[in-house]
């Protein structure tokens, strides 16, 4: 198996760039279709999200524009982080269709947070496109739009995700071996 290490653990490849490719596809497909009569405002979510949005925005071929948004989260304790501070979003959001780009959608804390800020800024349509996503471990009521490939709860590497920095390059995504 094609295997990498990162910092102190071992990780082998999981889903490959190929079948990542087949999905994002499959999503771009899905938006130009549904979105073909609006503008939306895509708005990915740093840093994860960094390549699935650039794959992503490269197959869609109706007027749109992408903005970049950063959420800090400070962990009070080691059982809750807390995401409450946004970096970016300078654009007017009053009235856009709002499509959330992420690069895994877990807990589903992360997207609340930024759903309910889109909301206070009065989007007229938020949508969410996450290119992996782990039912078994979201909390949340809200469903997805658009999702990629769904995952169980192991820890993912690769294509944007990192393990304490390490790993974001790396085309394919892989996950824990040791
Ligand atoms: P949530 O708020 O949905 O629980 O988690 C969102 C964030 O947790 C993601 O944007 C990502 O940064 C991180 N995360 C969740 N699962 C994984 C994973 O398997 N690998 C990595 N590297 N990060 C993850
Ligand atoms: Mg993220």
């Amino acid at each position: 198996m094609n295997t990498v290490k990162l910092h102190d653990k071992e990780f082998g490849v999981f889903i490959s760039c190929d079948e990542i490719a087949q999905a994002v596809n499959k999503l771009a497909e899905r938006i130009n279709a549904d979105y073909a009569s609006k503008t939306p405002l895509f708005v990915a979510v740093l840093n994860g999200s960094f390549m699935f949005a650039s794959d992503l925005m490269k197959l869609i071929h109706i007027p749109s524009e992408i903005t970049f948004v950063k959420l800090a989260s400070y962990s009070g304790t080691a059982t809750t982080g807390k995401v409450n501070e946004l970096i970016g979003f300078n654009e007017s959001i009053e009235g856009r269709d709002v499509i959330i780009l992420e690069d895994i959608v877990d807990t589903g804390i992360t997207l609340e947070i930024l759903v309910n800020l889109l909301q206070d800024k009065k989007a007229n349509s938020i949508a969410v496109a996450t290119c992996l996503f782990k039912p078994k471990a979201y909390t949340k009521k809200r469903p997805l739009e658009y999702v990629g490939i769904e995952v169980g709860n192991e820890f993912l590497v690769g294509y944007g995700l990192d393990y304490n920095g390490r790993g974001r390059n790396l085309a394919d995504i892989y996950k824990i071996i040791k």
